[in-house]
C-alpha cells in the first residue's frame, strides 16, 4: 500500500479500529484546569506521565495559579520538580510562563495557538495538548510516537513534527485531531514501539504498508 493511495476514509477506518483496541486512550496527565495541564505538559518533556503525576500535586498545592508561580523562588521550584529531569530549565520556563500569563493574559491560559506558543517553554506540541484537552479546541499533537506510527501506517512522510502535523491535519477532519493523537500514542507505546514493533499482535496489521518493520516482538 503506497501513501499516495491512502485516503481519509481509509485512515478514519483504521483509527476506528485502533480506538476500539484502546478505549482508554486519553490525556494521562492529571489536571483540574487549563493552567495545571499547561504546567504538567511542560514538565512531561523527556519524562513519563506517571512521574509528572507524582510531582504535580505538591507543586499545584504550593502554587495555586500563574500569579503565585510567577514570583516563586527558582530553587524551590527546581527542588519540587527535580525528578522530572532537566529541572533547571523547566523551572525557569515554568516561572517565565507564569509571569507572561500574568503580564499579558490576566492570569489565565489563552485559547489561541499563537498566544500559547509565544509563552516560555511552550511549543506546538504543548500548545495543542492544552487546546485539545483543556479547551476542546482541535489540536493535532505530534510527539515521537505519533510521528513514528503515522509514518509506518503511511499517513505521513514528513520527518519533522511540524510536517507530520500538517499532513495529518490535511488528512483528518478537525473533530478527530485530539483523539487521533491519544490513540496513536497508546498504539506507539503498547504495540508499534520504536525498536520492537509487535506486528503479529497489531490490530491494523492488514492496513499497514510497513508490516515487519524493525525488530519484531
Ligand atoms: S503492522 Fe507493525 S509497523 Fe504497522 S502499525 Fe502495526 S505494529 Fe506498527
Amino acid at each position: 500500500m503506497k501513501i499516495s493511495r491512502i485516503t481519509s476514509s481509509h485512515v478514519l477506518t483504521t483509527l476506528d479500529l485502533l480506538q476500539v483496541t484502546y478505549p482508554e486512550a486519553s490525556c494521562a496527565l492529571t489536571h483540574q484546569n487549563p493552567w495545571q495541564l499547561l504546567v504538567a505538559t511542560i514538565l512531561s518533556a523527556q519524562c513519563t506521565d506517571v512521574r509528572v503525576n507524582l510531582v504535580t500535586p505538591v507543586l499545584f498545592k504550593r502554587f495555586l495559579d500563574p500569579a503565585s508561580l510567577a514570583v516563586a523562588d527558582q530553587v524551590e521550584v527546581e527542588n519540587l520538580i527535580r525528578s522530572t529531569g532537566f529541572f533547571r530549565n523547566k523551572a525557569k520556563n515554568l516561572i517565565g510562563c507564569a509571569a507572561a500569563l500574568v503580564r499579558f493574559h490576566k492570569n489565565v491560559v489563552p485559547q489561541e495557538l499563537t498566544a500559547l506558543i509565544a509563552l516560555p517553554g511552550v511549543g506546538r506540541k504543548t500548545a495543542n495538548v492544552v487546546l485539545g484537552n483543556a479547551f476542546d479546541i482541535p489540536g493535532m499533537v505530534v510527539d515521537t510516537h505519533v510521528g513514528r506510527v503515522a509514518r509506518r501506517l503511511g499517513w505521513a512522510t514528513a520527518r519533522t513534527p511540524e510536517g507530520v502535523e500538517e499532513q495529518l491535519c490535511k488528512l483528518l477532519p478537525s473533530g478527530r485531531w485530539t483523539q487521533t493523537a491519544h490513540v496513536l500514542i497508546f498504539h506507539g507505546r503498547q504495540c508499534c514501539r520504536a525498536q520492537t514493533a509487535w506486528c503479529s499482535a497489531c490490530p491494523v496489521v492488514d492496513r499497514c504498508p510497513q508490516v515487519g518493520v524493525g525488530r519484531q516482538k
